[in-house]
């Protein structure tokens, strides 16, 4: 399991410094979670503002 970050974000920057495991980053467009290290602790759908990530 792993979170995905939808196109929802809004490029905010909140869960970049939240997640533990630091594999959130600002992509192209918006901000993507690299899957492969993802721990699915939940960090970065807790302080985004708008429901963004979401666990697939
Ligand atoms: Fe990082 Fe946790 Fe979000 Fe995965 S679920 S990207 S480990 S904050
Ligand atoms: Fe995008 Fe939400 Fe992260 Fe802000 S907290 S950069 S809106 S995913």
């Amino acid at each position: 399991m792993a979170y995905k970050i939808t196109d929802a974000c809004i490029n905010c920057g909140a869960c970049e410094p939240e997640c533990p495991v630091s594999v959130i980053s600002a992509g192209d467009s918006i901000y993507v979670i690299d899957a492969d290290g993802c721990i699915d602790c939940g960090a970065c759908a807790n302080v985004c503002p708008v429901d963004a990530p979401i666990p697939e």
